[in-house]
């Protein structure tokens, strides 16, 4: 897991960085976590890719909870974008993204042709998203092979290369990094939520009460069925205690250990122990 730290320069810095590197590109892959499109995505995305062909990755979409990718998918495309739900770590969706930009950039390759290139250059990308929404596992993963990261380590820079992906495409091999939306409370409980924050940064107890609270309004009967719960309380506490007892998180004087059913919470919702599970629902942005 990477984190970074944004300051105002730094921000300034990365908007610069993903426009030097468009000016090189015919299309910029936007990558977002299934599980939280909205809080994954960078505040400023529109501004800063301007009206560069643009497609939508759904990554992760193997933790996602399926019905809501698909109304994501709905979603963009009501709005005139492209989506597609991919899962970088096993590659499922991943030999689409070709196919589907090169259809986005027929047009651009189509009046090349009309000028006389016959053989027009492979279609070129690049892959932009905040820190740990799986650029690097989809850079190896279209590349077929193990590209250093070296995006994210200030003071480290290297030649830029392309990297060839089948005949028909090439991606930079360095990702555009961008900072995510953290003036917005939900957003930073999202993100810590789904691990893209590093447990540290918030407080683990205060995670795992969104989490909770999150899960008893919209999957209920998944903590029912791991917590072996009869009912739900609706007190965060009561339910905190319910699952603490059933999984013997006690402290020395016989009292709940919150800190352990936080740390049970969290685990369980990030291995999927849970089953697949979304934290934002396109409703929210209709
Ligand atoms: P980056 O910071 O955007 O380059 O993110 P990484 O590629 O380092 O990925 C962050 C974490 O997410 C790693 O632990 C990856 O193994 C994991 N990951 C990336 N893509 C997927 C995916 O599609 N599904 C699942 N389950 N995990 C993924």
């Amino acid at each position: 897991m990477t984190t970074i730290q944004w300051f105002p320069g730094h921000m300034a810095k990365a908007k610069r960085e993903v426009q030097e590197k468009l000016k090189l590109i015919d299309v910029a892959f936007e990558l977002l976590d299934a599980r939280v499109p909205m809080s994954s995505r960078n505040p400023m995305i529109d501004d800063i890719l301007g009206q560069k062909p643009r497609l939508i990755l759904l990554n992760k979409a193997d933790m996602a909870d399926e019905a809501v990718t698909e109304q994501w998918i709905r979603y963009f495309r009501d709005q005139g974008r492209t989506a597609i739900a991919i899962d970088a770590q096993s590659g499922t969706g991943v030999r689409q993204i070709a196919a589907v930009a090169k259809e986005m950039v027929k047009e651009k390759f189509d009046k090349m042709r009309a000028k006389g290139i016959k053989n027009p250059r492979p279609v070129r990308a690049l892959i932009v998203g905040i820190p740990n929404v799986g650029k690097s596992t989809l850079i190896n993963r279209l590349a077929g092979r193990h590209i250093a990261k070296t995006g994210d380590k200030p003071g480290v820079t290297k030649a830029q290369q392309w990297i060839k992906v089948g005949k028909e495409m090439e991606l930079l091999d360095t990702p555009g990094i961008l900072w995510p939306k953290f003036e917005d409370e939900d957003v930073g409980f999202k993100l810590a939520v789904t691990g893209a924050i590093k447990d540290e940064i918030l407080n683990l107890q205060d995670v795992a009460v969104y989490a909770l609270r999150f899960l008893s309004v919209h999957y209920p009967e998944r903590l029912s069925e791991r917590y072996r719960l009869d009912n739900i309380p609706a007190d965060i506490v009561a339910l905190f205690d319910a699952i603490g007892r059933r999984r013997g998180c006690l402290t020395a004087g016989g009292g709940i250990d919150y800190d352990k059913v936080a740390d049970i919470v969290l685990y369980d919702i990030r291995t999927e122990k849970l089953g697949r599970l979304s934290f934002e629902t396109p409703a929210a942005w209709t």
